[in-house]
């Protein structure tokens, strides 16, 4: 088969690769002059400093095959992610545990006393949560959510946590303990070369054929037997439905000399400081040695048609267009929809490559028995 392969980001390296290892030819083109999509990284020309250019990227995963998998093809350096955050003039540890908790109330209690203490806070009317607001009062009460996450989720969503989902929240723990590591997962770490290093290692293949500043033409599609769209779902079709809500991310990057925040994130708790946090990217590879620092303010706002679509918002109405774009594209043969903007979702790294090695596998199967290629692996409902 000849397979066309819309992006070259985490899904289009990672199918096309086992695709290509399994004998079929690869094309993967990419609008963008990098391979990696979002989660490229380039040294920085004035410090030497690997930054994460569109934001940053901490692997972390449960997933043994995974972690595998990306350790075959680049070496990952031990890496824990531990963020701050600065709110109402104090500095905190995050996610919430023992020390931001005693910390934030001025005590001392040890693991069962803040339990209480914040059981007693919490609104446990709330049995089951539905949406973010819910999930946050009901966790850790009123005061750590309006510290913590009210300002910045209406910063970083750009509506109110009473419209967005529990599930955003569900990403952060609460601990009554001192453990500040951000992630809890067996394996986690930073690709010592960067993540463009290993994208560009998972598709050095002799069956793999790069085209790097490729926009995709429909044109296009006469020359292949397939089509994998890692590209926006709506994008697809051309917008004729509508455009499906993202936000997108503006950052201000200055330089300083030594060590400018004395960590990798900070985030800004408060509503009134227009960022949401700033990243100090030397940080992210702490066996590096630099004397100068790229740090990177970090804005969020809506996502307009030209600028980079980065988080999913999937309320109520883009569900609503979601179920229209995916109607239409069950009737589309000879493409299939991958990763976070195919499929319209918020997925971590290691989600999108598990579904990607999970989608190469159908693709391969279905490929071999003549069945039609399925459009999605992974439904985006
Ligand atoms: N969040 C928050 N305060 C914080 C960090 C996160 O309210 O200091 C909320 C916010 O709504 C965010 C979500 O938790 O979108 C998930 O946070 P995470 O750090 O996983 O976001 P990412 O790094 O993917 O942007």
């Amino acid at each position: 088969m000849k397979v066309l392969m819309v992006g070259a980001g985490l899904s289009g390296a990672v199918i096309g690769r086992k695709m290509a290892e399994a004998g079929h030819d690869v094309t993967v083109i990419d609008s963008r002059d990098h391979v990696a999509g979002n989660c490229h990284t380039e040294r920085d020309a004035e410090t030497g400093v690997m930054v994460h250019v569109y934001g940053p990227h901490i692997f972390h995963t449960d997933d043994d095959e995974v972690w595998d998998y990306v350790n075959s093809f680049t070496r990952f350096k031990p890496y824990k992610n531990r963020v701050k955050s600065t709110t109402r003039g104090a500095v905190y540890s995050l996610p919430v545990n023992l020390h931001t908790i005693n910390q934030y109330f001025g005590k001392t209690m040890r693991p069962d006393e803040a339990r209480a203490f914040i059981e007693a806070q919490a609104d446990t009317t709330i049995e089951e949560p539905q949406t973010f607001e819910e999930q946050a009062l009901h966790f850790v009460g009123p005061d750590l959510y309006e510290a913590f996450f009210k300002g910045y989720t209406e910063k970083q969503w750009g509506c109110s946590p009473t419209e967005l989902p529990a599930s955003i929240l569900k990403r952060l723990p609460v601990r009554f303990n001192y453990d500040d590591t951000y992630f809890v997962h067996r394996h986690q770490g930073m690709p010592e070369n960067g993540y463009t290093a290993m994208v560009e290692a998972i598709l050095d293949h002799p069956r793999i054929d790069v085209q790097l500043s490729t926009a995709f033409d429909p044109a296009m599609k006469g020359s292949f037997d397939h089509i994998v769209w890692s590209g926006p779902l709506d994008g697809y079709f051309d917008y004729e439905l509508g455009r499906l809500g993202y936000r997108t991310l503006d950052f201000e990057r200055f330089t300083a000399d030594g060590d400018w925040q004395g960590c990798a994130v900070m985030n800004y708790g408060d509503r009134d400081v227009p960022y949401t946090r700033i990243t100090e990217h030397k940080h992210f590879a702490p066996w590096e040695e630099h004397e100068g620092s790229v740090l990177y303010k970090e804005f969020s706002r809506a996502c307009r048609p030209d600028d980079i679509p980065y988080y999913p918002i999937r309320l109520v109405k883009e569900k609503a267009m979601l179920a229209d774009y995916i109607a239409k594209a069950d009737t589309e043969p000879g493409v299939t929809f991958v990763g976070r903007l195919g499929t319209y979702r918020y997925l971590d790294m290691d989600v999108t490559i598990r579904e990607a090695l999970d989608t190469a596998e159908a693709l391969l199967s279905a490929a071999k028995t003549g069945e039609n290629l399925p459009v999605f692996v992974t439904s985006p409902l």
